[in-house]
């Protein structure tokens, strides 16, 4: 599944994207740095981390890594992850298995995941 497209809204502090299905997924910015796939933040294990980020989390930049990846420039610089079609779609909310505990920002509730 790819992204017809993908609108960052500043005001909301949220990227969306939409999928090839018409569907969209919304992604508030501190939830995806929490989910930043680089080997800085994973690490090593098998398991995948979540690693809360604080609510303040902006984009300082977006750019295109290939045609099967997006790369975040948060507003500290961080800029290692490559968030790939792939990842996005594990990541999303909807897809989040049952049973996690909610977790809110300031306009959406989102299940808390600590490992997919
Ligand atoms: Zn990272």
């Amino acid at each position: 599944m790819k992204p017809v497209d993908i609108a960052h809204s500043k005001s909301r502090n949220e990227l969306v994207v939409t999928w090839e299905d018409s569907t969209a997924s919304t992604y508030p910015v501190p939830y995806l740095r929490s989910w930043c796939p680089c080997a800085g933040c994973q690490g090593h294990g098998n398991e995948v981390k979540y690693l809360a980020a604080p609510e303040e989390t902006s984009i300082g930049g977006l750019f295109e890594i290939g045609a099967y990846a997006l790369g975040i420039r948060f507003h500290d610089g961080h800029d290692s992850g490559i968030y790939t079609w792939e990842w996005l779609r594990k990541i999303r909310a909807e897809a989040a298995p049952a049973g996690y505990k909610p977790v809110s920002y300031t306009h959406l509730t989102l299940p808390t995941i600590y490992s997919v």
